[in-house]
């Protein structure tokens, strides 16, 4: 088994590849910028580089090659590209995907503040590492009133986590404190809990720590269950770890 790596060290390096200083201040990589059936219609940037190394990741090549994928864009073009497409097909909603948005902050809160002039709602797809160690990012989000964030759960226990995703166990509270951290700020937020390699224990334990945070964070609990394209089946397989449910393309 390949060595478990601290994740915020990981979103160091990481950011340290996909984001640059252009004129505009940070610039940060995109492989891709389309329109989507998700969340009843969305306009998504898809952008390039994770702190983490989800065995389940349908994303697995821009993840794995932060240094020869991508374009780097500023902060105005990526919301002026998020805009127009939700603008040509008539959506009021737009998001970053594809990869961990949150590396690279100075170029996430740039895109913010062009994107809050339209009356457009941005859902924040995040792992929360960065979030649950940095109390001062929350606050910064909390500046925009068009923001939710989906912090993406990955597994239920620390060890759970840690097999998953490669980083060390520890890492795993970061995901917590991250919706901790947005509740004190004031930012509107829920959990999404991949669930798919969970059994009832492990289960309760999530459940048990999410109320401790707060009660109502569990009943706003989204369940996210494997996809499995065929990239994934074939690297779930190569890994050693099928899940107990998920979702098949047919
Ligand atoms: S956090 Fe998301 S983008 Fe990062 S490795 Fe996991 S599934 Fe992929």
């Amino acid at each position: 088994m390949s060595r478990l790596f601290d994740p915020l060290r990981k979103a160091r390096e990481v950011e340290s590849i996909v984001t640059r200083q252009g004129e505009e201040g940070q610039e940060r990589k995109y492989y891709r910028f389309r329109g989507g059936s998700w969340y009843g219609g969305i306009a998504t940037a898809d952008c390039v580089g994770c702190c983490l190394r989800c065995v389940f990741c349908w994303s697995y090549y821009p993840r794995e090659h932060p240094d020869t994928c991508g374009t780097f864009y500023s902060p105005s073009e990526v919301a002026r590209r998020l805009l127009a497409i939700a603008k040509r097909r008539g959506y009021n909603k737009v998001r970053i995907s594809g990869s961990e948005p949150t590396i690279g902050k100075e170029h996430l809160l740039k895109v913010f503040e062009y994107v809050s002039v339209e009356k457009v709602l941005f859902i924040l797809e995040t792992n929360g590492i960065l979030i649950g160690y940095d109390r001062d990012y929350a606050r910064a989000l909390s500046r925009f009133d068009n923001i939710h964030v989906r912090v993406s759960i990955k597994g239920c226990t620390p060890d759970e986590f840690s097999r998953l995703t490669g980083a060390v166990p520890e890492a795993f509270e970061l995901q917590l404190k991250a919706l901790e951290n947005l509740l004190d700020a004031g930012v509107s937020c829920h959990p999404a809990v991949m669930l798919s390699f969970s059994d009832r224990d492990s289960i309760a334990y999530l459940v048990q720590k999410l109320s401790e945070i707060e009660p109502t964070l569990v009943n706003n609990i989204e369940e996210e269950y494997v996809i499995l394209y065929p990239h994934v089946a074939r690297r779930l397989k190569q890994a050693g770890i099928w899940p107990r449910t998920y979702c098949s393309l047919r």
